[in-house]
Order: structure tokens, then sequence, then C-alpha cells
């Protein structure tokens, strides 16, 4: 289990045991109902072992794997800068019929607006959708306040960023996050200690959407064709809360089923 930004446990090296078993489908005479199938089935190694799923990060390559069986092909998806409102309900609409769980890295700007002396008000309707995020089984994760990039703050700004968006999602959701991302990926040894701090676990993400540039997401299908293109097994996608997205993902997701990814959320953090 991780329970810091930086640590990982190294994944178990185990081939997949999976048995093969060959059976030919069965095959009714017209009319009759299917025979009922054999009473022995090939016992699955996850059922024999009754170990709980295990989805854990590469701390180096931010990829997603099950250490017992590291060749699933599974994705995690993260949208982050929200929750922006104008895409937010119809994302997680899109999520729920896919059936899909992520993780959202939102920003303290986006739900609440600081004060001078460093108090801030939250904005009801923010505050909303954010709870709607958590009610749907998203996880919040901590993209900090103001999306600067840390390497050209100092520690105590930095601090601040990540502190006060820590204890607004708590005051917000009453819990707070247990995953952390530096805006444009970039953490410092600051940040990191801060995170690690906290009990946050750090990431950034091994495929990129670009939904972020407009040369990809202003022509028809860019993000899709995008993410088709570069997505590999254990990926961990960064997508944003955006109105472009919403267009395609969707389509996204339907391509990726198809090509047998299941979406997965990490479970170190506890
Ligand atoms: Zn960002």
């Amino acid at each position: 289990m991780l329970t810091s930004c930086s640590s990982a446990a190294v994944p178990d090296d185990k081939p997949d045991a999976k048995p093969v078993i060959q059976q030919p489908d069965p095959v009714a005479p017209a009319g009759l109902p299917l025979p009922d199938p054999p009473d022995v089935q090939a016992p699955s190694p996850r059922t024999t072992t009754e170990k709980p799923l295990r989805y854990e990060l590469n701390p180096k390559t931010f990829r997603i794997q099950n250490p017992d069986e590291p060749n699933e092909k599974v994705l995690l998806l993260t949208f982050d800068d929200g929750p922006a409102g104008e895409a937010t309900m119809e994302l997680l609409d899109i999520l729920d019929r896919h059936k899909v769980k992520s993780i959202w890295f939102i920003n303290g700007h986006q739900v609440a607006k600081k004060k001078q002396d460093g108090t801030y008000a939250v904005i009801p309707e923010k505050a909303a959708l954010l709870r709607e995020i958590h009610k749907r089984g998203h996880l919040v994760g901590n993209h900090t306040w103001w999306h600067e990039n840390l390497r050209k703050l100092p520690a105590e700004k930095q601090r601040e960023e990540i502190v006060s968006t820590s204890q607004l999602i708590a005051d917000v959701l009453g819990e707070k996050p247990k995953y952390f991302r530096p805006p444009f990926g970039a953490g410092t040894p600051v940040s990191e200690t801060i995170c690690r701090e906290q009990g946050m676990v750090s990431m950034n993400w091994s495929v990129g959407s670009l939904d972020w540039e407009p040369a990809v997401y202003k022509k028809p299908n860019g993000i899709t064709r995008q993410v088709i293109s570069t997505v590999h097994s254990g990926g961990n996608i960064l997508f944003h809360d955006r109105v472009w997205t919403a267009t395609e993902l969707d389509a996204i997701l339907t391509q990726l089923e198809k090509d047998g990814y299941q979406f997965v959320l990490p479970t170190e953090a506890k």
C-alpha cells in the first residue's frame, strides 16, 4: 500500500497463470434450450486467492497496474482543472453510462473565492458540482488553488497552494483528498514533501489527450485520434473538464471498450 508521494511497491513479476480451457460452444437442437454448463469451472486466480483487487501506480511512469495480473488491459481516467461547470454534468453522465469511475483533480479557485486574509467563500453551485462528482463515486484530487507552476513559487506559496485546496475539499466533502497532481506535471521537492505530509499520492499522467491543444481539440475527432493512437495498457489518461472533451468522450470510451480496456481506480491510498 502506498502511503506517500513517492513510495510504491514493486509489482510482483508473476506470469499470467490463467489456465486456457478450450471447450466447444454448446449447440442446442432447434427449439430446445441450451444444456446447463458443466459444473466444473476453470478456476480463476482471482477467486481462488480471494485477494482484494489492487491497482497500483508506478511512481515513475504513473501507469496503473494490478500487480497480481500485470497483463490486464486497464486504464485510469483523470479530469483536471474543474469543476468548470460548462460540461461537468455532461462528462459525469457519459462516465455513468459507461460505468466508469475516474479521478477529478480540481482547482480551489473553481470552487471558492479567496479573500485577502487567506480565508475563502465557497461558491454554492460549484460546491454542489464537487459534491456531485464525489457522490457519483469519482475520487476528488488536489490540483492546487490557482494552477500556477509550482517551480516558479517560493516554498511557502507552494504550501499554501496545496494545503488550502485540501482544506477546501475537506470542507465541502468531509474528507481530504488522497491524490495530488501538480499543474503542468511540474512537481517540486517541496510539493512532494507537503504531499507526503498530507498523506497524498502524487501523480502526473502517461497518456496526454492533448485536449488542451487547439490544434488537436479544434479538429473533428482530434482528441479521439490522439488518445486511441497513444493509449497503452496501464495508461493514466489526462483529460480536462472542457466542452470539447465532453463532445468526444463517449466515442473515446466506446472505442477503448471495444479494444478490450477496462477502467479502474488506484487502490493504494486509503
Ligand atoms: Zn491542470
